[in-house]
């Protein structure tokens, strides 16, 4: 076992978080604040290679495992959230299906775009009438000739009114339940597909989120996406990615909240001493320490699980996103206290962790329903 990063991992970690600190942080204020979609972010990170990481280079990828993907990824999420949310849903949740499940000519047609960043992806599952409970979902596809025909509608979808391509999973067999889905690609422009106005949002402001509205859509046959009716498996395959990918937005946000945290009671002072030397700080700083250290090898463990297809990723996917999404999010209110008053005002780089944090853990399945999974993954073990 070895706990340490290859020299070449290390070298590759130094130079992203220069890109990262140099062409991405300088921008997050304004990004947020604005609302703005960091499109030149996220067409610099396919420039760099990170959007096609792990992916083949005939369809414009690049070498990557999840380790290294998640090493680089809490550099990008630390730098800025929104554009981390981004590029996540278009080159993985986007990509990963149609690179494990998608045909040749699908891959062809649509990695290319989305893994330089010159095309933006995006992936619906959510629903207006609720998220969790995935069976609940009502939109279907109807065969009719050779294509087929979607109707319903998905909500909260990140890149939502920005996305050029989309992954969208409905009924095909509304009877057989967790054996009756399927997913499908659209594309922005078919007949009877509408994306929604952007959400006014709490945090990761930049990373747009809408609506999207089916009626009538007609796609292709040769849009669907693997097999018929084995979406529900697919899915699960697919979820284990993007809650590892969730998990490490939270440990860049955390990581970032303890830098912050850490320079600031270094230059305030309070009662004549700097902040630095009061007990009930270190042990804010030292508790931030120990939860980013913790959950960020329980992401490497998890990680590691995906790249070798170990039976139990799922588990521990959900296991390091649940634990480094709730402690995130306590870390990101204690940068805040620590910060005091300014902590709350909008142009201190806290305030927007704090706000952003909170997604970690609602995204890719609420804290409740990662510790459903967790315990309906264990329970044949007692
Ligand atoms: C910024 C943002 C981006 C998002 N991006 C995407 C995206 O790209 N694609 C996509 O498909 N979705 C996306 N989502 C949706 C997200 O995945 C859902 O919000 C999430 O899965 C929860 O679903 P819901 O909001 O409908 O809540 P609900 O399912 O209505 O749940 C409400 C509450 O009830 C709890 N609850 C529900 N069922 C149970 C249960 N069985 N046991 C215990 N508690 C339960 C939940 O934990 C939650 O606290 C995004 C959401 C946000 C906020």
């Amino acid at each position: 076992m070895d706990f340490e990063l290859t020299e070449d991992q290390k070298k590759q970690k130094e130079s992203f978080a220069e890109l990262c600190l140099k062409e991405i942080a300088p921008k997050a204020e304004f990004t947020d604040r604005e609302a703005v979609f960091p499109k030149e972010s996220i067409r610099l990170l396919g420039k760099v290679g990170f959007l096609g990481m792990g992916f083949p280079e005939e369809y414009g990828g690049s070498k990557g495992d999840p380790i290294i993907k998640s090493v680089l990824g809490e550099e990008l999420a630390k730098a800025c959230a929104s554009t981390y949310l981004s590029a996540g849903a278009s080159s993985g949740l986007f990509g990963i299906p149609l690179l494990r499940f998608g045909t040749e000519e699908q891959k062809k047609r649509y990695l290319p775009g989305v893994l330089s960043g010159e095309k933006i992806g995006a992936f619906a599952i959510t629903e207006p009438q609720g998220g969790s409970d995935v069976l609940g979902m009502k939109t279907n596809a109807q065969k009719r000739g050779s294509t087929w025909v979607i109707n319903g509608s998905k909500t909260l979808i990140t890149n939502g009114p920005v996305a050029d391509y989309y992954v969208v999973a409905a009924y095909t067999d509304k009877g057989k339940k967790s054996d009756g889905i399927s997913l499908f690609i659209v594309e922005k422009g078919t007949k009877g597909f509408s994306q929604g106005k952007s959400f006014d949002k709490l945090g990761v402001r930049g990373s747009p989120t809408s609506d999207l509205s089916f009626e009538d859509c007609e796609v292709p046959e040769k849009n669907l996406i693997g097999e018929i009716n084995k979406g529900f498996v697919q899915l699960a395959q697919i979820l284990s990615h993007g809650r590892i990918g969730m998990a490490v937005y939270s440990l860049g946000i955390a990581q970032a909240c303890l830098e912050e945290s850490i320079s600031y009671v270094q230059e305030r002072t309070a009662f004549g001493k700097k902040l630095a030397y009061f007990q009930d700080v270190h042990f804010k700083i030292a508790d931030m320490k120990m939860y980013i250290d913790v959950g960020r090898e329980l992401i490497y463990k998890a990680a590691w699980m995906l790249d070798q297809n170990d039976t139990q990723s799922i588990l521990f996917a959900s296991i390091a996103k649940l634990f480094m999404s709730e402690h995130a999010t306590k870390i990101a209110s204690d940068a805040v206290q620590i910060f005091g008053g300014y902590g709350f005002i909008k142009g201190y780089k806290v305030e927007r962790l704090y706000r952003d944090s909170k997604l970690g853990e609602i995204g890719e399945g609420t804290s409740e329903i990662q510790r459903t999974i967790i315990t309906k993954l264990i329970e044949d073990q007692y």
